[in-house]
């Protein structure tokens, strides 16, 4: 099977034309302008905002004026990955697409992502806003910018630059699934301070360490009872009532990552290290057969260190020490709820990403990153907010405490009464004589940064098949792309009132 080959052509061959473009995130200028053009050549109505993105507007089939208007959504940038051994330079080279030799059902490029997250999004919304024959209501395409690094294109639509009232967002991976919602998030980080004493000149040091955890994606994992393993960690040293002094404590690498490995440096009396060390082991052997098979790598280790390879004498005392470890393990972590109207589908949750806790000049200070998802934004908010007070109460123990929220993104409340996922259903049954997924995501969409500057909007998310996005193995499903542009262009039609 040859590129040239496939079907439906229509969609196909502007796939192909969008490869030839280079589009990763934050250089959207030439893809933009390409469309652009290629749109006023047409005869469309186009307007390019600051953020670049474009919305292209075509009147309604005579007759079809008073339909409700359709705005088909996909953004033009893709993430730029490419294999260790490609050379590819993302801002000159061409994509090269090709039907994947291994498994002839398969598109892929040649050691890079292929783009067709969201590039199969643009190609569907142009081939249905080109194509002569499909009579419609009142279309517009909006192509966003940046959706992979920020959304900034979607933060940017201003109210009134759209006139439609249905939104199809094409950035869909499975085409036997309709998403109707997804969670917002707020991230809030704080740092917690104060001064550190100088330890007895005695102090044995110590390394202790947690590791070989699963972790995962803070919002697709997040339901799977794995552990954090900064928690843990901190968990596992206040257990075992030893006085310590903390002199550092670190674990995680990003707000969206469930912590694999923490690792703290603590002081102890020479005369304690036995009583520690058996503590130490004894709740390390709990918890692993807490988490049994949920994370089965577990481990934890603790190792004295050489004398002098710990420089100066610093560190919190013993009840600052327990007072720090008290208020993360009292943080809530992990699920929260799931949806109530929808299974199997996560609600609210959080994750406690990154801890960095130590001494610099003579201060201690622990700062951490925090992410909240939920698909309820009161319920966000009031776990936020939670947090927040959690970590406040440190206060009382004698840590200056001060925190902000870095961002905050809307969520998108799945509506399981809307209109159009009712049409939607119908549409698909007809088509295929069979019931798709409807979900919710537990990660970020553009439709939720929609949602609350687009209120009236009834949106659905879907798209053809895509494995392994963001990643050189990203492949698309040939046949997902046929069936997922013949439903896009049925429920277009259907929703026009034919
Ligand atoms: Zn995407």
């Amino acid at each position: 099977m040859q590129l040239s080959d496939l079907e439906p052509k229509d969609v196909w061959e502007r796939f192909l034309e969008l490869c030839a473009v280079p589009r990763p995130s934050h250089h959207e200028q030439a893809v933009s302008a390409l469309l652009a053009d290629r749109a006023r050549a047409r005869g469309f109505d186009v307007r390019v905002d600051e953020a670049l993105n474009l919305v292209i507007r075509k009147s309604a089939s005579p007759g079809r004026e008073n339909a409700p208007g359709i705005i088909l959504q996909a953004h033009l940038d893709m993430v730029p990955q490419a294999a260790s051994d490609s050379g590819h330079n993302f801002l000159a080279d061409p994509i090269r697409p090709r039907v994947d030799p291994k498994d002839p059902a398969w598109v892929i490029a040649t050691g890079t992502t292929l783009g067709a997250d969201d590039g199969m999004g643009v190609a569907m919304a142009l081939a249905v806003l080109e194509d002569e024959s499909l009579e419609h209501g009142p279309l517009e395409c909006l192509f966003t910018t940046n959706e992979e690094d920020g959304m900034d294109g979607a933060r940017a639509v201003l109210p009134g630059t759209l006139q439609g009232r249905i939104l199809l967002n094409l950035d869909g991976e499975d085409d036997t699934e309709f998403t109707i919602g997804c969670a917002g998030s707020i991230r809030t980080t704080a740092t917690l301070s104060r001064a550190a004493s100088s330890v007895p000149d005695a102090t044995l040091w110590v390394e202790a360490t947690t590791a070989g955890l699963l972790g995962g994606h803070s919002g697709v994992d997040i339901d799977k009872g794995r552990a954090n393993a900064t928690l843990t960690l901190a968990r596992l040293l206040k257990s075992t009532g030893v006085p310590l002094y903390l002199r550092s404590l670190e674990g995680g690498t990003a707000a969206n990552a469930i912590p694999r490995e923490a690792r703290a440096l603590v002081g102890v009396e020479p005369g304690r290290f036995d009583d520690l060390a058996k503590a130490f082991k004894a709740a390390a052997a709990t918890i692993h057969h807490e988490l049994g098979a949920r994370d089965p790598g577990f481990s934890a280790t603790l190792t004295r260190l050489d004398e002098g390879s710990v420089a100066g004498g610093n560190a919190l005392d013993a009840v600052a020490s327990v007072s720090l470890l008290d208020t993360l393990i009292s943080l809530p972590n992990g699920l929260i709820q799931m949806e109530p109207d929808m299974p199997g589908h996560i609600r609210t949750s959080l994750n406690l990403g990154t801890l960095r806790a130590g001494v610099t000049d003579g201060v201690f200070e622990a700062s951490t990153l925090v992410m909240v998802r939920s698909s309820s934004d009161a319920e966000k908010e009031r776990l936020a907010v939670t947090v927040e007070k959690t970590l406040q109460t440190a206060q009382n123990a004698g840590w200056a405490v001060s925190q902000s929220r870095l961002s905050e993104t809307p969520a998108w409340t799945p509506n399981t009464d809307s209109e159009l996922l009712k049409t939607a259903l119908t549409v698909y049954h007809e088509l295929t004589g069979e019931e798709p997924k409807v979900v919710s995501t537990h990660g970020g969409l553009e439709t939720g940064l929609f949602r609350p500057v687009f209120p009236h909007w009834d949106m659905l998310s879907l798209g053809p098949t895509i494995r392994y996005p963001h990643s050189p193995d990203e492949r698309v499903e040939i046949a997902s792309v046929a069936r997922s542009y013949r439903f896009v262009r049925e429920l277009v039609s259907r929703l026009s009132g034919f």
